[in-house]
Protein backbone atom coordinates (compact mmCIF):
# COMPACT_ATOMS: atom_id res chain seq x y z
CA UNK A 1 0.00 0.00 0.00
CA UNK A 2 1.25 3.54 -0.78
CA UNK A 3 1.74 5.93 2.30
CA UNK A 4 4.17 8.45 3.42
CA UNK A 5 6.97 8.64 5.87
CA UNK A 6 9.05 11.34 7.37
CA UNK A 7 13.00 11.12 7.30
CA UNK A 8 15.33 13.85 9.26
CA UNK A 9 18.71 13.99 8.42
CA UNK A 10 19.66 14.99 11.98
CA UNK A 11 22.40 18.21 12.75
CA UNK A 12 25.16 15.67 12.18
CA UNK A 13 24.75 14.83 8.64
CA UNK A 14 24.58 18.21 7.66
CA UNK A 15 27.62 19.24 9.61
CA UNK A 16 29.20 16.35 8.49
CA UNK A 17 28.00 16.76 4.44
CA UNK A 18 26.62 13.88 3.97
CA UNK A 19 23.06 15.44 3.16
CA UNK A 20 23.98 14.22 -0.90
CA UNK A 21 25.81 10.63 0.08
CA UNK A 22 22.27 10.20 2.32
CA UNK A 23 19.56 11.27 -0.50
CA UNK A 24 21.23 8.86 -2.80
CA UNK A 25 20.80 5.73 -0.84
CA UNK A 26 17.36 6.77 -0.07
CA UNK A 27 17.02 6.97 -3.96
CA UNK A 28 17.46 3.20 -4.17
CA UNK A 29 13.75 2.77 -2.49
CA UNK A 30 12.62 4.49 -5.70
CA UNK A 31 10.28 6.54 -3.14
CA UNK A 32 8.88 10.03 -4.34
CA UNK A 33 9.91 13.25 -2.06
CA UNK A 34 6.81 15.22 -1.79
CA UNK A 35 8.28 17.56 0.75
CA UNK A 36 11.39 18.89 1.32
CA UNK A 37 12.94 22.01 3.75
CA UNK A 38 15.86 22.67 6.40
CA UNK A 39 15.09 23.32 9.42
CA UNK A 40 16.16 25.19 12.51
CA UNK A 41 14.77 23.05 15.55
CA UNK A 42 14.10 24.21 18.89
CA UNK A 43 12.81 22.81 21.84
CA UNK A 44 9.13 22.88 21.87
CA UNK A 45 9.35 21.12 18.54
CA UNK A 46 11.87 18.49 19.99
CA UNK A 47 9.62 18.04 22.87
CA UNK A 48 6.82 17.19 20.72
CA UNK A 49 8.67 15.02 18.07
CA UNK A 50 10.34 12.61 20.95
CA UNK A 51 7.35 12.83 23.53
CA UNK A 52 7.58 8.72 23.66
CA UNK A 53 11.10 9.16 25.23
CA UNK A 54 10.85 11.69 27.56
CA UNK A 55 11.22 9.58 30.33
CA UNK A 56 14.45 7.56 29.13
CA UNK A 57 17.71 8.90 30.84
CA UNK A 58 19.71 9.42 27.73
CA UNK A 59 16.27 12.20 26.85
CA UNK A 60 18.32 15.46 27.54
CA UNK A 61 21.11 14.31 25.51
CA UNK A 62 18.84 13.50 22.42
CA UNK A 63 16.89 17.02 22.73
CA UNK A 64 20.56 18.34 22.71
CA UNK A 65 21.27 16.38 19.74
CA UNK A 66 18.43 16.99 17.54
CA UNK A 67 18.50 20.80 18.35
CA UNK A 68 22.15 21.50 17.21
CA UNK A 69 23.29 22.17 20.35
CA UNK A 70 25.97 18.66 20.37
CA UNK A 71 26.83 19.81 17.45
CA UNK A 72 26.80 23.39 17.13
CA UNK A 73 24.88 23.72 13.94
CA UNK A 74 21.05 23.97 14.51
CA UNK A 75 19.94 22.64 11.01
CA UNK A 76 18.07 19.58 9.95
CA UNK A 77 16.73 18.63 6.71
CA UNK A 78 13.25 17.17 6.95
CA UNK A 79 11.53 15.15 4.30
CA UNK A 80 8.46 13.45 3.19
CA UNK A 81 8.99 10.18 1.08
CA UNK A 82 6.10 8.56 -0.87
CA UNK A 83 5.33 5.24 -1.94
CA UNK A 84 4.69 1.14 -1.59
CA UNK A 85 5.97 0.34 1.72
CA UNK A 86 7.50 3.69 2.32
CA UNK A 87 7.89 3.62 5.97
CA UNK A 88 9.41 0.17 5.42
CA UNK A 89 11.77 0.57 2.52
CA UNK A 90 13.15 3.82 4.15
CA UNK A 91 13.36 2.07 7.50
CA UNK A 92 15.96 -0.61 5.48
CA UNK A 93 18.03 1.67 4.32
CA UNK A 94 18.60 3.47 7.80
CA UNK A 95 19.32 0.50 9.54
CA UNK A 96 19.30 0.36 13.15
CA UNK A 97 18.59 2.63 15.94
CA UNK A 98 21.88 1.35 17.25
CA UNK A 99 25.21 2.25 14.49
CA UNK A 100 26.86 -0.57 16.08
CA UNK A 101 23.84 -2.94 15.44
CA UNK A 102 23.22 -1.38 12.25
CA UNK A 103 24.10 -3.23 9.01
CA UNK A 104 27.53 -1.88 7.58
CA UNK A 105 25.96 -0.95 4.03
CA UNK A 106 22.86 1.12 5.65
CA UNK A 107 22.98 4.85 6.41
CA UNK A 108 23.19 4.21 9.99
CA UNK A 109 25.48 1.44 9.47
CA UNK A 110 28.15 4.28 7.69
CA UNK A 111 27.67 7.25 8.86
CA UNK A 112 26.63 6.72 12.30
CA UNK A 113 28.65 6.35 15.38
CA UNK A 114 28.26 5.96 19.40
CA UNK A 115 29.26 8.71 21.65
CA UNK A 116 31.49 8.23 24.77
CA UNK A 117 28.56 9.89 26.04
CA UNK A 118 26.18 7.18 25.38
CA UNK A 119 24.06 8.96 22.96
CA UNK A 120 23.21 6.90 19.64
CA UNK A 121 24.33 9.31 16.81
CA UNK A 122 22.50 8.20 13.83
CA UNK A 123 22.60 10.39 11.50
CA UNK A 124 18.86 10.01 10.04
CA UNK A 125 15.67 9.67 11.65
CA UNK A 126 12.99 7.80 10.21
CA UNK A 127 9.03 6.90 11.20
CA UNK A 128 8.39 3.66 12.63
CA UNK A 129 5.34 3.02 11.75
CA UNK A 130 2.06 5.25 9.92
CA UNK A 131 0.26 6.30 13.06
CA UNK A 132 3.97 7.80 14.02
CA UNK A 133 4.49 8.70 10.26
CA UNK A 134 1.33 10.84 9.84
CA UNK A 135 1.96 12.44 13.47
CA UNK A 136 5.09 13.48 12.54
CA UNK A 137 4.42 14.79 9.05
CA UNK A 138 1.67 16.86 10.13
CA UNK A 139 3.98 18.13 13.13
CA UNK A 140 7.16 19.25 10.79
CA UNK A 141 4.83 19.95 7.69
CA UNK A 142 2.27 22.54 6.80
CA UNK A 143 -0.55 21.14 3.96
CA UNK A 144 0.98 24.00 1.97
CA UNK A 145 4.65 22.51 2.00
CA UNK A 146 3.90 19.02 1.02
CA UNK A 147 3.18 18.26 -2.68
CA UNK A 148 -0.15 15.19 -2.17
CA UNK A 149 -2.72 16.08 -0.03
CA UNK A 150 -2.15 13.38 2.22
CA UNK A 151 -4.41 13.78 5.16
CA UNK A 152 -7.87 16.02 5.31
CA UNK A 153 -7.32 19.76 5.73
CA UNK A 154 -9.21 22.57 6.83
CA UNK A 155 -8.88 26.31 7.34
CA UNK A 156 -8.05 28.71 9.87
CA UNK A 157 -8.78 32.83 9.42
CA UNK A 158 -6.30 34.84 10.95
CA UNK A 159 -7.05 38.38 10.14
CA UNK A 160 -8.60 38.05 7.05
CA UNK A 161 -6.13 35.87 5.86
CA UNK A 162 -6.94 32.01 5.43
CA UNK A 163 -4.33 29.41 5.97
CA UNK A 164 -4.32 25.62 5.44
CA UNK A 165 -4.16 23.15 8.69
CA UNK A 166 -4.30 19.37 8.81
CA UNK A 167 -7.45 18.81 10.79
P1 LIG B 1 14.43 5.24 15.89
O1 LIG B 1 12.97 5.18 15.52
O2 LIG B 1 15.23 4.10 15.29
O3 LIG B 1 15.07 6.58 15.64
O4 LIG B 1 14.48 4.98 17.47
P2 LIG B 1 13.70 5.67 18.68
O5 LIG B 1 12.51 6.47 18.22
O6 LIG B 1 13.46 4.59 19.70
O7 LIG B 1 14.78 6.66 19.30
C1 LIG B 1 14.95 7.96 18.83
C2 LIG B 1 16.41 8.34 18.93
O8 LIG B 1 16.83 8.28 20.28
C3 LIG B 1 17.34 7.39 18.19
O9 LIG B 1 17.40 7.66 16.82
C4 LIG B 1 18.63 7.63 18.91
O10 LIG B 1 19.25 8.85 18.47
C5 LIG B 1 18.17 7.81 20.35
N1 LIG B 1 18.14 6.52 21.08
C6 LIG B 1 17.19 5.56 21.01
N2 LIG B 1 17.45 4.51 21.83
C7 LIG B 1 18.59 4.84 22.48
C8 LIG B 1 19.36 4.18 23.49
O11 LIG B 1 19.06 3.07 23.97
N3 LIG B 1 20.48 4.82 23.90
C9 LIG B 1 20.83 6.02 23.40
N4 LIG B 1 21.94 6.57 23.86
N5 LIG B 1 20.13 6.69 22.45
C10 LIG B 1 19.02 6.11 21.99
Amino acid sequence: MKEATLVIIKPDGLKKSLTGNILTRLSETKLKIIGAKTVKVDKELAYEHYQHLKDERFFPELIKYITGELHHDNRVMALVYWGEDAILKVREVAGATNPEEAEPISIRGAYGRILTIGLYENVIHASSSKEEAEREIKLWFTPKEVVYELYPIGEVEVENYKLEVWK
